[in-house]
C-alpha cells in the first residue's frame, strides 16, 4: 500500500498515527453503536462518538490538510494517512461525517475567512454537528430543482421550504443548504448558505423511520427563517457551482477531506470469512461449499481491483481520462457494500430472519442489518443509476440523458 511511498516526514506521521492510536483506542461502549455515523440516534451515542472526534481533532487526526488559521494542522497529504491508520486500527467511525467529509471542504473552497475561522474548528473537535439540506420531495436526482427559497431583505435572506431525508438533522448545529434564489434560470437560480438548524425560529425538525427500524435521517421544514447576508456561501447565483464541489467529496472523487474509523473493507471481508467458517450448510460449514467460496472470492477480487484502481489513478499516465477512476469510486463501493452484505445473507440462511435483539441472531443481527443498510448507499449521494450516467456523459461521452 501507500506505506512505501511515504515522504519521511509522512512516514514519521504515520508512526505517530499508529503509536497514538494504539494507547488511545478507547474501550468498547456497554450500549449499542449503530453501524454508521448517520444511523446515530441516542444523546448516549451521540456523547461517545462527539467525545472520540473531539479526542482525535486534539491529537492531530482530524483536519490535518487544513491552514492552521481555521483550525487545521497546516500539513499537506496527511490527512489520508490518519484515515488510512484510523480505519486500520478498529476504532469508531467520526460522527461529523458531513461535517468532515462535505461541509468543511466546501467552506474551505468557497468560504470567506472569517467563515472558516468560525466554523471549522468546532466542526473538527465535533462541538459542531453538521447536516446537509439538498435532497427535496420533488428534487433528489434532479438537484438542480431545488424549491426551498432564498428571498433578499436587506441584509438578510428569508428561508421558506421543505428538505427531506436530511441525515443528522437532530443532532446538528448547523446545516450546508441549496436554495433557489431566482426562478429565471434553473441553475444559476441557485445559491447555496449556512443555516441554523439547531432551537432556530423557523426550523422544525422531524425524525424519519428507515427500513431498518432506526432513525437516522429527518425532514426539516423552514418556515420563514431569518439569516443574515454573512452566512451565504460565495455569490448570489453560484450554489450550483459549490454544490458541484460538495458532491465531489460526497462522492469521494475528491481527496484530503473526511475521517477514518469504523469497519475498512478487509475487515468486512475477514468477518464475511469468519461468518462462513461457523454456519453449517448441508452438514458442514458453511466454508466447505465451493459455491459460496466462489462467492466470496469474486468479492475479494473486486475489493481489490478497487483498492489497486486506487493507487492507479495517482498516476497521471494510466489513466486515460482524469476522472474516470474517481467517479466510479461511489458507485462500486457502495454496490460492492451491499453484495458482500447479500453474500453473507445467504451463507446465513434461515437464521438470516433473526434480527437485531434476538439472541440467537449470528453476529447479533449485524448482517440483515447490514444488508437493508446497504440500500441506502446505493441511494444517498446519487443513486447507481445517476452514477452510470455521470460516468457515460462526462467519461465515456455518451449523449446526455434526458
Ligand atoms: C441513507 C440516506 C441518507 C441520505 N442523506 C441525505 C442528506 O443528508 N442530505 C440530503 O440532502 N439528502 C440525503 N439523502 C437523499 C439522497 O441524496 C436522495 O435520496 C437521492 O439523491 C435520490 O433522490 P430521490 O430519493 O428523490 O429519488 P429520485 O430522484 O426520485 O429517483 C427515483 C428513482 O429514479 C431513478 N432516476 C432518477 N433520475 C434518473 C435518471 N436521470 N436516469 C436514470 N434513473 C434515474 C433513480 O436512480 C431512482 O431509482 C439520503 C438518502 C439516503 C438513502
Amino acid at each position: 500500500m501507500s506505506q512505501k511511498k511515504d515522504t519521511p516526514e509522512q512516514a514519521e506521521f504515520r508512526q505517530y498515527c499508529r503509536n497514538w492510536l494504539a494507547e488511545n483506542r478507547p474501550g468498547p461502549p456497554n450500549f449499542r453503536l449503530p453501524q454508521g455515523a448517520i444511523e446515530v440516534m441516542t444523546e448516549q451515542q451521540r456523547e461517545y462518538l462527539a467525545a472520540w472526534q473531539k479526542k482525535c481533532y486534539e491529537a492531530g487526526l482530524i483536519g490535518c490538510d487544513y491552514p492552521k488559521e481555521c483550525g487545521g494542522g497546516g500539513h499537506t497529504n496527511f490527512q489520508a494517512i490518519a484515515n488510512q491508520e484510523l480505519s486500520h486500527a478498529d476504532v469508531p467511525y467520526m460522527l461529523n461525517v458531513i461535517g468532515l467529509g462535505m461541509a468543511a471542504p466546501t467552506i474551505l473552497n468557497h468560504g470567506t475567512d472569517e467563515q472558516k475561522a468560525r466554523f471549522l474548528p468546532r466542526l473538527f473537535s465535533c462541538e459542531d454537528v453538521w447536516c446537509q439540506g439538498f435532497s427535496e420531495p420533488g428534487a433528489g436526482s434532479d438537484l438542480a430543482g431545488v424549491q426551498t427559497s432564498a428571498v433578499r431583505d436587506g441584509d438578510n435572506w428569508i428561508i421558506n421550504g421543505h428538505k427531506v431525508w436530511t441525515s443528522l438533522a437532530h443532532f446538528a448545529s448547523w446545516m450546508i443548504i441549496l436554495c433557489r434564489t431566482s426562478s429565471d434560470d434553473k441553475y444559476k437560480g441557485l445559491t447555496y448558505f449556512i443555516v441554523p438548524i439547531k432551537d432556530a425560529e423557523g426550523v422544525t425538525v422531524r425524525p424519519l423511520i428507515k427500513i431498518t427500524g432506526e432513525t437516522g435521517f429527518n425532514e426539516v421544514l423552514f418556515e420563514d427563517l431569518v439569516i443574515p447576508d454573512n452566512l451565504r456561501l460565495d455569490d448570489v447565483g453560484k450554489g450550483w457551482t459549490v454544490a458541484m464541489t460538495t458532491l465531489l467529496y460526497e462522492r469521494g472523487a475528491a481527496e484530503g477531506a473526511g475521517a477514518g474509523g469504523g469497519m475498512s473493507m478487509d475487515e468486512r471481508l475477514s468477518n464475511l470469512i469468519a461468518l462462513a467458517k461457523r454456519m453449517k450448510r448441508g452438514g458442514k460449514a458453511a466454508w466447505e461449499d465451493p459455491t459460496i467460496r466462489d462467492s466470496i472470492m469474486k468479492l475479494a477480487v473486486r475489493a481489490e481491483g478497487m483498492r489497486q484502481g486506487g493507487r492507479r489513478a495517482k498516476v497521471e499516465a494510466l489513466t486515460d481520462h482524469p476522472m474516470r477512476l474517481p467517479l466510479q469510486g461511489k458507485l462500486l463501493v457502495s454496490e460492492l457494500l451491499q453484495d458482500i452484505a447479500a453474500v453473507a445473507m445467504e451463507i446465513e440462511g434461515a437464521h438470516a430472519s433473526l434480527y437485531l435483539g434476538d439472541e440467537k441472531a449470528p453476529d447479533e443481527g449485524h448482517w440483515p442489518l447490514a444488508y437493508l443498510n446497504s440500500y441506502g448507499f446505493t441511494i444517498a449521494a446519487g443513486t447507481s443509476e445517476v452514477q452510470k450516467n455521470i460516468l457515460g456523459e462526462r467519461v465515456l461521452g455518451l449523449p446526455k440523458s434526458k
